[in-house]
């Protein structure tokens, strides 16, 4: 039997290859290494910074070149700090205080390091990471580390933390994988092979020790799955998966800047699901329209404090720059429910998801609320943008809400800040309430987005997290496709345009309804964009009309399920 390890999926897809241990400790090489005079270690230090600077110049230039744009910009950070006099110059001290060059340079880094970790920022914060890639590199050249001597075979890359540099330096058609011990999907390793689509499991902890240099390993980037020293029947298994995946690739590589467009012309914006800005510029590879949902939230997450009105900024103008001219609509904070904030102090509900979460606090927290609007509405001069509020069940929130919005814009007129004056106000439809209100509520906003994630939940009183009612959550259900249909239309009569930006979006089956129904935009996690493109430019608007007219009629969401799949695989 193979042995078969479960770590946590960062970046799906089948890789297969040989491990390669990456990212080890330098303790043994630093042991064994005798230094010179303090003159020759001095020496060594400028020649290895030298040829360090050499490689990640080559480095950004090749990166370039094959349009791994945002690696070239790690890789060029990289190349900056080691060109950094703060940097280096520490680093000279130390070696004079210590005689020994790679371990001063490892000291020093630590030192730099400890400052970058204790700041608020967190884009700061996270440069200790890359002030320690780029001086274990530096201090690897003088222990005489090898970089990474890739041969014929394809490799995984296995390794606590795997440093970004090491991911850069080998080559797409060599690396099959990255396994990491470390848990942080978020991580700047995490980022750069996500931009190059590498399958990547992390969280394996010490169980790294279990596989060995070498051996023959399959992992599934999706499940978490790892098979060291498979046996036949699933290598046979795992290449018929990536002959798909790569079959998949190509097609999908084809349609990027192809229209979702129906055979008659029917046209649905498919935009993207975002957590930060660096995930709308990576959505641009699979050809997203703009970002339907940025998740704001996860800017005032994995922080002390609430983010400054600066800070927000910062991040929001990022991301409307990076989607090019389309829309990009920011969600404002939705904390509570699953996703709890500590320094709000929330005390204890027993129905979190029913209680004190997003709107509801926006509008009571005025300190929380009129800095990220004002945020958004600067951000706003850099491209289109759009405010949506979650949660919305009354009519009554949303002119509170409009009300906040003027103040915001009356504030940044005193202190004589620039903003846009065309910022779109829209709503997301995510409660029962404000899907049967969406008739009135069509009066006061721009525009729909409709989050089925919650919407299922309230309607089927299904707990979203719960997975021993995980059977009953089914986004076909017939009340839920009734709601979602009284939302679209609701917006036709009006005039405003209606979207989806939960998960049902998706799903390439229930797009094609949707699309009938009249929904103008699709908004999902940017690898799905490509199977939901597919999917709507291998129908006709007529006969999704007639899908849709058949399952409207259907008693169950297993029946929908059925009929949809049944009627739509080609
Ligand atoms: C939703 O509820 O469908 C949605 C998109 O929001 P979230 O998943 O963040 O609650
Ligand atoms: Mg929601």
């Amino acid at each position: 039997m193979p042995e078969k390890m479960q770590g946590m999926g960062a970046i799906p897809g089948v890789g297969i290859g040989y491990i390669m241990k990456a990212g080890q400790a330098l303790d043994g090489y630093l042991a064994a290494y005798q230094p010179g005079t303090v003159e020759e270690e001095l020496e060594k230090l400028d020649s290895a910074v030298a040829e360090v600077a050499d490689i990640l110049e080559k480095s950004v230039e090749q990166m370039r070149a094959v349009g791994h744009d945002e690696q070239a910009n790690i890789m060029e950070a990289h190349l900056f700090l080691a060109q950094d006099p703060m940097l280096t110059d520490g680093m000279t001290d130390k070696v004079q205080e210590m005689g020994n060059a790679p371990a001063a340079i490892l000291a020093s880094a630590a030192e730099s390091a400890k400052i970058f970790q204790s700041m608020d920022d967190e884009y700061l914060r996270e440069r200790a990471a890359d002030v320690l890639d780029v001086s274990k590199r530096i201090a690897g050249k003088i222990l005489g580390i090898k970089e990474p001597e890739v041969g014929d075979r394809m490799v995984i890359l296995c390794g606590y933390e795997v440093e970004p540099s090491v991911i850069a330096s080998v080559p797409d058609d060599k690396i099959a994988g990255v396994i990491m011990g470390q848990g942080s999907t978020t991580c700047h390793a995490v980022i750069i092979a996500k931009s190059r689509a590498i399958p990547t499991v992390v969280g394996m902890e010490h169980r790294l020790d279990a596989i060995p240099e070498g051996a023959f390993v399959i992992i599934d980037g999706h499940t978490g799955d790892i098979f060291v020293d498979p046996d036949e029947e699933t290598i046979k298994e795992y290449e018929a998966k990536l002959a798909k995946q790569r079959a998949d690739e190509e097609r999908y590589a084809a349609l990027k800047d192809l229209p979702a467009v129906t055979k008659d012309g029917v046209e649905v914006q498919l935009a993207a699901n975002i957590g930060s800005p660096n995930d709308a510029e990576n959505a641009a590879k699979y050809g997203n329209k703009g970002v339907g949902l940025f998740r704001s939230e996860f800017v005032f997450m994995g922080r002390e404090d609430i983010p400054s009105e600066e800070m927000q900024f910062e991040s929001y103008k990022k991301a409307v720059e990076a989607c090019n001219g389309e829309l990009c609509v920011i969600r404002t904070m939705d904390i509570g429910g699953d996703k709890p904030l500590p320094y709000l102090n929330i005390p204890h509900e027993d129905n979190p998801f029913l209680g004190y979460r997003a709107i509801r606090i926006s509008l009571n927290r005025r300190d929380l609320f009129m800095p990220q609007l004002k945020a958004i509405l600067r951000a706003g001069v850099y491209g289109r943008a759009a405010i949506m509020a979650p949660m919305i069940v009354s009519v009554d929130e949303i002119l509170r809400l409009r009300s906040f919005v003027r103040e915001a814009m009356q504030e940044l007129e005193d202190e004589g800040k620039e903003y846009s004056k065309t910022v779109q106000l829209g709503i997301m439809v995510e409660t029962p309430a404000a899907a049967v209100m969406t008739p009135i509520f069509a009066k006061y906003v721009d525009f729909f987005s409709i989050g089925t994630n919650d919407l299922v939940q309230y309607t089927l009183s299904v707990d979203r997290v719960n997975p021993n009612v995980g059977y009953l959550y089914n986004h076909f259900h017939p009340a839920v496709l009734q709601l979602i249909q009284r939302t679209i239309k609701s917006a036709s009569d009006r005039g405003i345009w209606s979207g989806m930006c939960g998960e049902m979006a998706s799903d390439p089956y229930a797009a094609v309804i949707l699309m009938a129904m009249g929904i103008s935009e699709l908004s999902m996690s940017a690898p799905s964009i490509p199977r939901v493109k597919e999917m709507l430019r291998s129908v006709t608007y007529e006969e999704a009309q007639k899908h849709l007219a058949k399952v409207m009629e259907m008693e169950t969401g297993e029946q929908v399920l059925k009929y949809l799949h049944e009627a739509l695989t080609h």
